[in-house]
């Protein structure tokens, strides 16, 4: 195959084309047309870069089909961090041009002032940083604790705006970053700071929206809860919140303060085991089935990948709008 055209276009009718060599990742196209699309794991897992082939022709490196089901492959939706140029195309995304355009700022360095176990597998990690890190509520940032090792995503459980930034960490057990924090971390050493990134952010609108947390997955929607405004807050809030056990479950002080902030919250607790009191018994996604589910709902998912796609089977199933449902994988 000869070199082919591709051009990326958004939901504001802006588009740019750019030369891509057989067989190149649209990824690469897309950042040497100056364009930083939205993309977080960059190996097919997370389904951030999801886009639509509009026409053309692309070939799939390896992905979890989690993240992308075959119907929706079907119907022409590809991963664009492991898609390959065969032909030339015309991709589009969701979300305007200049979400692509934004200059992505430098790595900074923050200082760890506190890290500790919260709960079983969850640990919290707060940092300092020099200046007030804006973001929007429900985005991430990366983190290296030192050049040696990789840089991981975690998502800020702070409200924006602070420059303190504190994460919850559910431990892998022999994962890089989880064995850092478990095993090396102080206060006072430093750590570098990337961002912040990410679609998954809380919209700003007085509808009524359904939060799906599962583990650690609970950390954006900590965010989102501290920074609904006065006009957001007056739509109803849900939040199913999945746990293994009570001893997983954290952050129930933060809980408590938004239940006493924001009039209209709901929060259920589902566990697999041994329920304790004011906890339920099954997965979050059982809240689909008893509710509170308002009409018109908009529906944000995060956690593991096997959860966040039961949550969405769900709320398709409870009748809530798949085009306006928000995800993130904790991959
Ligand atoms: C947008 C986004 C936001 C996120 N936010 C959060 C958050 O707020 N909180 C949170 O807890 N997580 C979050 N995550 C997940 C997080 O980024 C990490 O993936 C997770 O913490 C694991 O990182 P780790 O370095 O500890 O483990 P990794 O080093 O990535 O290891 C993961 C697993 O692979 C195994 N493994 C590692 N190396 C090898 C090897 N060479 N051979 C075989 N197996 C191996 C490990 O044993 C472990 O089981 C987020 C992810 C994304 C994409």
């Amino acid at each position: 195959m000869s070199s082919a055209q591709v051009t990326f276009l958004f939901a504001d009718g802006v588009g740019k084309t750019e030369t891509a060599a057989p067989g190149e990742l649209l990824s690469d196209v897309a950042e040497r047309a100056g364009l930083h699309l939205l993309m977080d794991c960059r190996e097919g897992k997370c389904g951030t870069c999801v886009a639509q082939l509009v026409s053309g022709a692309v070939e799939m490196d390896d992905y979890d089909p989690a993240v992308l089901p075959d119907s929706d492959r079907d119907d022409g939706a590809i991963l664009t961090c492991v898609a390959r140029a065969c032909a030339s195309s015309v991709v589009e995304f969701s979300y305007d041009s200049i979400e692509a355009s934004a200059d992505v700022a430098p790595p900074f360095t923050a200082t760890v002032t506190a890290c500790h176990q919260v709960a079983e597998e969850i640990w919290t990690l707060r940092v300092a940083v020099e200046a007030p890190l804006d973001f929007l509520p429900g985005q991430y940032v990366r983190l290296r604790p030192s050049p040696e090792l990789p840089w991981r995503a975690y998502s800020m459980a702070n409200a924006p705006g602070a420059r303190a930034l504190s994460f919850y960490v559910r431990i892998v057990p022999g994962g890089a970053f989880s064995s850092w924090l478990v095993e090396r971390a102080r206060p006072g050493d430093t750590i570098e700071v990337e961002g912040p990134f990410g679609a998954f952010f809380l919209r700003d609108e007085a509808r009524p929206r359904l939060f799906v947390a599962g583990g650690s997955g609970l950390a954006p929607f900590l965010s989102m809860l501290k920074a609904l405004g006065p006009a957001a807050r007056a739509a109803p809030t849900t939040i199913f919140i999945g746990a293994r056990s009570g001893d997983h479950l954290f952050a129930a002080e933060e809980l408590r303060a938004a239940t006493d902030t924001i009039p209209n919250l709901t929060i259920r607790r589902f566990v697999e085991r041994a329920a304790p009191q004011d906890c339920e018994t099954g997965y979050p996604t059982a809240g689909f089935a008893s509710g509170p589910i308002e009409p018109g709902a908009r529906v944000y998912v995060c956690g593991p990948p096997p959860m966040v796609e039961a949550a969405r089977m769900a709320a398709e199933s409870a009748g809530l709008n798949k085009q306006e449902m928000l995800f993130e994988r904790f991959t």
